[in-house]
């Protein structure tokens, strides 16, 4: 375990895992110093500080943040901040949480990362392994910081770790036993200077300290993340066609896997109990772990289909007069709205907009004019949305989420789907997803009938 006794570290960021690199810091004999440009941090994090003793500064950066060893960064400080610059110039080392959590490591590391699906295939990881004797535990973006669990795992153990490009971005050793990459679809270009080569270099970051003897599964059917140059070996391919590489597929509703010029029979898809083609990539990523990990395929299926989702992705609130009114609030994006119309065989009532992050809507014009019935358009983006449907679909503009599930409640048959699957982020009318998603079921469970 590497030694950082007495070393000066600056933490940008007084969020989750800023705490907790900050605490996992001091004990292990580090000096840590906190710095937020924000004035609204938790009162209840500056007091975990203050209980430990770790000094802090926030409302703006001193140059105190300079003088350090190195900084770790926080995945909401863009690379491109007047602080990070300064520190650049000034040839400060800057490295993310998850590099940093990751020198203290001493299980297997089963990292995940992709534009979607990330925390869906982390949780469905974590469930698999445990329900088949392999003790793991859950961390990342999930909520869950790698540094506050990461010096309780044991060397047999295992960590499913969700990760964003942005921890990537800033990592040198990381170098994770299992790393899978979901897809990649255009998404936070913002921090990317609008430049996708540079999301995709950033995502791929999570295999680059891997060997032979790692594991990389990649989608085989996503063009972009198929198209990377692969080591010899080691590299598993996940797909929903036959595959003659090695990796898992699926082939007349057969799950397969390819290993050791060998292929053999996992099981029936009837066992990816979890809605939407999407989730069989997610699910065939979890199989190939399993599957490499030397678990047997009764056990593998029976874990599989005992995972009932994860909320606020594609999940059934209620069905009412026969009309089903499904949770996607966390469809942040057109890719996994895309993947949502497609998961439904009867006809929508969607509710789309939000807070616009430049979305390009003709990803789902053929989908939306195929399966949609009705489009109710919200927040800042509602007009944005009423000009680009409205020559294709029923399109109106709604004042609020309680309306929306109202208005659906009247003019939906049943058999129907109301979805929200908003493509777009929250804050323009809510405090995030979680939010969003929370007023949508409430709304569903109020609603007189
Ligand atoms: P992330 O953590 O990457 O944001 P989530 O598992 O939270 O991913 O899912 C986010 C949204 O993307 C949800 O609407 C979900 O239904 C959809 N989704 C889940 N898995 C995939 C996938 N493999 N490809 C595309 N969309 C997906």
């Amino acid at each position: 375990m590497k030694d950082i006794s007495n070393q000066h570290i600056t933490i940008l960021g007084a969020v989750i895992s800023g705490i907790a690199v900050a605490k996992l810091a001091k004990k292990l004999g580090a000096v840590p110093f906190v710095s937020d440009l924000s004035t609204g941090i938790d009162r209840e994090r500056l007091k975990e500080l203050d209980e430990l003793g770790i000094e802090y500064e926030i409302g703006g950066h001193t140059n105190k943040v300079f003088n350090c060893d190195y900084i770790i960064t926080s995945p909401g400080v863009p690379s491109n901040s007047k602080v990070l610059s300064e520190a650049v110039e000034k040839n400060i080392k800057i490295i993310s949480e998850l590099e940093f959590a990751s020198w203290f490591n001493k299980g297997t590391i089963i990292a995940i990362t992709g534009t979607n699906g990330k925390t869906t295939t982390t949780s469905l990881c974590e469930h698999v392994l445990n329900r088949c004797g392999k003790k793991t535990k859950l961390a990342g973006n999930i909520g869950i910081a790698f540094s506050d669990i990461v010096l309780g795992i044991q060397e047999d153990e295992f960590v499913a770790l969700e990760v964003s490009s942005f921890q990537l971005d800033h990592i040198e050793t990381f170098k994770p036993k299992f790393a899978i990459i979901l897809n990649i679809t255009p998404d936070h270009l913002d921090r990317y200077e609008d430049n996708f080569d540079y999301y995709v270099g950033s995502k791929f970051q999570i295999a680059k300290n891997q060997d032979d003897d790692d594991f990389f599964i990649f989608n085989s059917d996503d063009k972009v993340v198929s198209s990377f140059r692969k080591r010899s070996t080691g590299c598993y391919g996940i797909s929903l066609a036959p595959l003659t590489e090695d990796g898992c597929y699926i082939d007349n509703e057969i799950i397969y896997f390819n290993h050791d010029d060998e292929t053999v029979e996992v099981g029936s898809t009837k066992y990816i109990t979890l809605r939407g083609e999407h989730n069989r990539y997610n699910a065939l990523a979890v199989i190939t772990v399993a599957k490499l990990l030397g678990i047997d395929n009764d056990s593998i299926l029976k874990a599989v289909s005992s995972f009932t989702g994860v909320e606020h992705r594609l999940e059934l609130v209620k069905v009412i007069k026969g009309i089903e009114f499904v949770n996607d609030s966390k469809a942040t994006n057109v890719e996994s709205v895309w993947y949502a119309l497609r998961s439904f065989k009867k006809p929508i009532y969607l509710i789309l907009g939000g807070k616009d992050k430049g979305n390009n809507y003709s990803r789902i014009k053929e989908l939306v004019k195929k399966n949609v019935k009705k489009i109710y358009a919200i927040g800042s983006s509602a007009e944005k949305v009423y000009d680009y449907f409205q020559n294709y679909v029923q399109v109106e503009k709604m004042d609020s989420l309680e309306a929306c599930v109202n208005k659906a409640m009247e003019e939906a048959d049943s058999g129907d789907i109301v979805l929200l699957s908003p493509a777009c982020a929250s804050f323009d009318m809510f405090k995030n997803y979680e939010h969003r998603g929370e007023v949508f079921k409430k709304a569903v469970e109020s609603l007189s009938i």
